[in-house]
């Protein structure tokens, strides 16, 4: 099938990218199969060939088998794909091709983003995206998947089509407040702050250019607003909710690699860990999430280290998480197909969820290395790691993810949890 929508190049102006062959995405990343890749397998007659299914189930979705390393079980010991070895590039599954490319469609175009849990992309390196891109992927791929046909706009808000120009405006106001001279801080506590209002907005009588209007009237308040009185930390109930979202968005289906327990056993051990995440209690040390994640590091150390805005490292900090926040929103991944449906204004919410879980990770990942501060590789990990379910994880679309997301909208409570984790005391 040919190519249905033109592709939407990334705007992000400093954005690079090369393959550097470092194979991590084979090794650490969860392949998950649409039906015409399933198919496409079972043509392939893996099967029989490796003696068993390399396709398994998680959650309603099907993924690549992995090895009991967390590798892929297609990757052979030279590094190569063994199916684009045997069978070339195109009879691979459309993620593998794809990857670290995402494509977020929309009812007009495609928008082209980028994952970071590409370790190049997190560091920034290779060639500059400018487009070229676009033209190898249209090629690479040979034709549209039909996840990716054309889907409509999303909603502004719930129960509210978006008019031509609103999503737009959004974009252009949300990109240009992360891309302010603000402190990192600021920026960071000012999404809050914008998904927060937007949230409790009446917005049925404010569309088309009055929409455009409120939003500049709010980015123009913001600064002001933010310096209004103190914010109390966040309650436990709040923190709860944070280490929820941070679990949410770091599982993992790799319980099912080869050689792991059983489905009911890896169900059961899921939930008990996820119970162990929403107690948090300080002393507890902190349950793995899987191979390759941070281990020894208890829950109350996590609390008390620094966040990351104070560190050495936070000019490099800053770059990363401003570079990541504008290719979440210009590759499309924040509301739309890109985030399972959601509308703009929920979409944005979950969006400062993320960023909150970002500043966790990286804190976890400074105590588990001993580090008395969160440094540029934390933060590194933290955004790859959270960046890699986003768009991909159904249950980040699902009933528990809206009411987390709409529990800390309430009382402060987004600002609350990324205050905690970008603020300095
Ligand atoms: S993680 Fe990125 S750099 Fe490494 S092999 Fe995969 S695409 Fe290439």
């Amino acid at each position: 099938m040919p190519l249905q929508l033109p592709i939407l190049p990334l705007a992000t102006p400093n954005q690079r990218y090369s393959c550097h062959g470092c194979g991590s995405c084979c090794r650490d990343f969860s392949v998950q199969l649409r039906d015409a890749d399933v198919r496409r397998i079972e043509q392939q007659r893996w099967q029989s060939e490796l003696g068993f299914d390399p396709v398994v189930q998680f959650r309603g979705q099907r993924y690549l088998r992995q090895r009991a390393d967390g590798a892929c079980v297609f990757l052979q010991e030279d590094g190569k794909c063994r199916i684009h070895a045997r069978d070339g590039f195109a009879e691979k599954p459309l993620a593998c091709q794809m990857f670290p490319y995402t494509l977020s469609p929309d009812a007009h175009v495609s928008r082209l983003g980028v994952s970071f849990a590409c370790g190049s992309v997190t560091a920034n390196r290779g060639d500059p995206l400018r487009g070229q891109e676009v033209e190898a992927l249209r090629i690479a791929l040979r034709g549209i998947p039909e996840s990716l046909a054309v889907t409509p706009n999303a909603p502004l808000a719930k129960g509210l089509r978006s008019q031509p120009g609103e999503l737009e405006a959004l974009e252009r106001r949300v990109v240009r407040w992360i891309d302010s001279a603000h402190p990192l801080s600021t920026r960071i506590d000012g999404l809050g702050w914008i998904a927060q209002t937007l949230s409790a907005a009446k917005l049925a009588s404010v569309r088309g250019d009055r929409w455009t209007e409120l939003l500049d009237i709010l980015l123009g308040a913001l600064p002001d607003e933010l310096a209004g009185p103190p914010l109390m930390p966040a309650t436990s109930r709040q923190r709860a909710m944070l280490r929820g979202a941070v679990f949410a968005r770091t599982e993992d289906p790799k319980p099912l690699a080869a050689g792991a327990p059983s489905r009911a056993r890896a169900t059961v051990q899921q939930l008990l860990r996820s119970m162990r995440w929403q107690r948090g209690r300080s002393t507890a040390v902190i349950p793995s999430i899987g191979l390759g994640w941070p281990t020894g590091a208890r829950f109350g150390a996590v609390d008390s280290m620094p966040p990351a805005v104070g560190s050495e490292d936070s000019t490099l900090i800053d770059e990363l998480v401003t570079r990541w926040l504008r290719t979440r929103v210009e590759g499309g991944r924040v509301w739309g197909s890109g985030a399972y449906g959601w509308s703009a204004v929920d979409g944005t919410a979950a969006l400062a969820l993320s960023v909150a879980t970002v500043g966790w990770v990286a804190r976890w990942h400074a105590v588990a290395s001993g580090r008395a501060s969160v440094t540029l590789a934390d933060m590194q990990a933290a955004v790859g790691r959270i960046d890699r379910t986003a768009g991909r994880a159904p249950w980040l679309g699902g009933a528990a993810e809206r009411w987390r997301t709409a529990y800390l909208l309430r009382d402060h409570g987004m600002r609350r949890v990324l205050r905690d984790q970008w603020f300095s005391a």
